[in-house]
């Protein structure tokens, strides 16, 4: 079993889409283990983004990330990471397929609507910087606390 970090961007909150995604998680067979409404600090936007500091877009994409409350989760499942990518799609939302998040409700490749890491790494770094950092700290729930056992 593998946990992968999702994050609904501003412009995905703003639009009232928290939802929507959240539902496609649970219908791909996700288990939902951990989930933070927050606004980011700077310093956070630029941790999580650290990969793409020297990258000319790195400016707007801080600000956009820190533009409005983000909701921060954890979602458990097999394959986790690549099944994530594979719901949410394309960077690019001009070339995500129709049928993923990005493909379905995006147009801009700054506001791509959601996060999804892109390695069982990366996944650990992610969910110990937003859930385990003196930032933020809230409750995880064990999968047994469901009463089933996740696909
Ligand atoms: P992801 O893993 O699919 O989210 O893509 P990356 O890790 O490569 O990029 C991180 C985020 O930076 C993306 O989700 C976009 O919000 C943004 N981004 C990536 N590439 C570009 C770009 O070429 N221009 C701009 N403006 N934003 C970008
Ligand atoms: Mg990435």
């Amino acid at each position: 079993m593998e946990s992968t970090f999702v994050m609904i961007k501003p412009d995905g909150v703003r639009r009232g889409l928290i939802g929507p995604i959240i539902t496609r998680f649970e219908q791909k067979g996700f288990t939902l283990i951990a989930m933070q409404f927050m606004h980011l600090e700077r310093s956070l936007a630029e941790q999580h983004y650290g990969e793409h500091k020297n990258k000319p877009f790195f400016n707007e994409l801080v600000e956009y990330l820190t533009s409005g409350p983000v909701c921060a989760m954890v979602w458990e499942g097999r394959h986790a990471v690549a099944n994530a990518r594979s719901i949410i799609g394309k960077t690019n939302p001009v070339e995500a397929s129709p049928g993923t998040i990005r493909g379905d409700y995006g147009m801009d490749i700054t506001g791509n609507i959601v996060h999804g890491s892109d390695s069982p790494e990366s996944a650990q770094h992610e969910i110990s910087l937003f859930f385990h950092s003196a930032m933020s700290a809230p409750m995880f729930m064990e999968i047994s606390d469901f009463g089933h056992t996740a696909n």
